[in-house]
């Protein structure tokens, strides 16, 4: 007998699926192995938002229907075949999401110029041309993944992506469509700066260690150090805590990010308020959200804070300043970030970050030594940079301010890349630029 939540997450990620660009109208489908070892499938030529969890057929790993009105996809030969000859692989989402479909369709593989690649493995390669629904499709993606990829490229057609939970499918799926993003922008006015074989294999071995994303069930516990902090102390936090959740919310919704990825801190005094590590924008609640001190030692709040919290501590513990930071990776910002190259002053909004937006060089992420880069980088006068091959620092006097400063950041990108892809950015001069950031220092007081 087949348990019918197998059946809920194949209806429910559709829909995400189609919530999130990933596809449009009946394009991909998703299939997850069921308890005993059979498959849930998306229905045969069915609109994502009308699949309920009655609709989803139930086929063997040979791809016989056991149970179900409706046909299964025709393309049940890709996912059956993965889920029978990968141990590893529990659940395959196959769609045509766009900036991954480019380079599907000129057959090249998307490189590695964002650590995220590492979701994957060292590049996200492509299988060569077969008919879509036929056996031949799924040998040539089979044989692509081989051991080591979770994901890879169907040339003139799409991406497949394989993980050990749905969940962990689907986030492998956008992480493909922002690793293709992110180098496709590049590839368009530059020269991305690639990772070496050296980082990608330390990458892929913490990404090994990864899957711990925590739900809002599944909270930790508090630590030790808990006991030390007033209940008073705790209430005067509390105002950052609930910023650290808004803005996290906010963050997401105005496509500053993705999934999980990004932080967000509000200092108080000798203590700091931080994105907790590896949960939802849309779940963290201002109790989710952890408290650690200017060393970075967990003091309260049941969850781990964020693996990224050295960038912060460092910078609010350096820059009196600064009393907020906020760190994501905004796709326009990243792709300059990936080319390693600044933004420069093609548009005069640049003044809230400084007289460009620079770049820190790369460092693997969650490390002392990208703090270190990236307090160097942004020195006394800047107020924001960008991370090599990963993403943007932003920060502020309060967490609306650093918002403000990485919204600022995301647009400027956005202009220069657009510019630089139709022509050649005229840039403010030095003197223009001063007389911006001696205003722009007067502006934050007014409001
Ligand atoms: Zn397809
Ligand atoms: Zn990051």
């Amino acid at each position: 007998m087949t348990d019918p939540s197998s059946q809920w997450i194949v209806s429910d990620l559709g829909r995400q699926m189609l919530a999130d660009g990933l596809t449009k109208g009946t394009g991909g489908n998703i299939s997850v192995k069921t308890d005993d070892g059979n498959v849930a499938i998306s229905p045969s030529g069915m609109a994502y938002d009308e699949i309920e969890p009655d609709d989803v057929p139930i086929v063997d790993l040979d791809g016989t229907q056991l149970s179900g009105d409706r046909k299964p996809s025709s393309e049940f030969r890709m996912h059956t075949d993965i889920l029978r000859e990968r141990d590893d692989v529990g659940a395959v989402v196959h769609n045509h999401s766009p900036f991954a479909s480019t380079f599907a369709s000129i057959g090249e593989p998307v490189g590695p110029s964002h650590y995220l690649i590492a979701f994957i493995g060292d590049e996200i390669p492509v299988a060569p041309y077969e008919t879509y629904g036929t056996a031949e499709l799924a040998e040539v993606a089979l044989e692509t993944l081989g051991e080591e990829y979770n994901a890879c490229l169907l040339e003139n057609h799409g991406v497949l992506a394989t993980g050990a939970t749905a969940e962990a499918a689907y986030e492998v799926a956008l992480m493909v469509e922002y690793c293709a993003r992110i180098h496709y922008y590049a590839l368009s006015i530059g020269e991305p700066s690639l990772l070496d074989e050296r980082e990608i294999d330390t990458l892929l071995e913490r990404f090994a260690n990864y899957g711990q994303t925590q739900s809002a069930d599944d909270a930790g516990s508090e630590p030790a150090a808990a006991a030390d902090l007033s209940a008073d102390r705790l209430a005067e936090l509390q105002p950052n805590r609930e910023a650290v959740s808004e803005f996290g919310r906010k963050m997401l919704h105005q496509g500053l990010t993705e999934g999980t990825g990004g932080n967000i801190s509000s200092q108080n005094g000798d203590l700091v308020a931080i994105s907790p590590s590896g949960m939802p924008y849309d779940e963290i609640d201002a109790e989710d959200v952890s408290v650690v001190d200017l060393n970075g030692d967990h003091v309260a709040g049941k969850r781990k804070p964020s693996s990224e919290f050295r960038m912060h501590t460092d910078i609010l513990r350096e820059r009196e300043d600064v009393g907020a930071v906020v760190h994501n990776h905004s796709p326009y910002a990243s792709a300059f970030a990936s080319l390693n190259e600044p933004v420069e002053a093609s548009h005069y909004l640049i003044a809230f970050a400084g007289d460009q937006i620079p770049v820190a060089p790369y460092e693997t992420y969650g490390t002392a030594e990208l703090a270190e880069v990236a307090l160097d980088t942004l020195g006394a006068e800047y107020n924001a940079c960008l991370l090599e091959n990963h993403g943007v620092l932003a920060t502020g006097a309060t967490v609306s301010e650093a918002f403000e400063v990485a919204l600022m950041v995301e647009y400027c990108a956005r202009i220069h890349y657009q510019a630089r892809n139709i022509g050649e950015p005229n840039l403010l001069d030095d003197t223009e630029i001063d007389t911006l950031l001696e205003r722009f220092a007067d502006y934050g007081q007014d409001h």
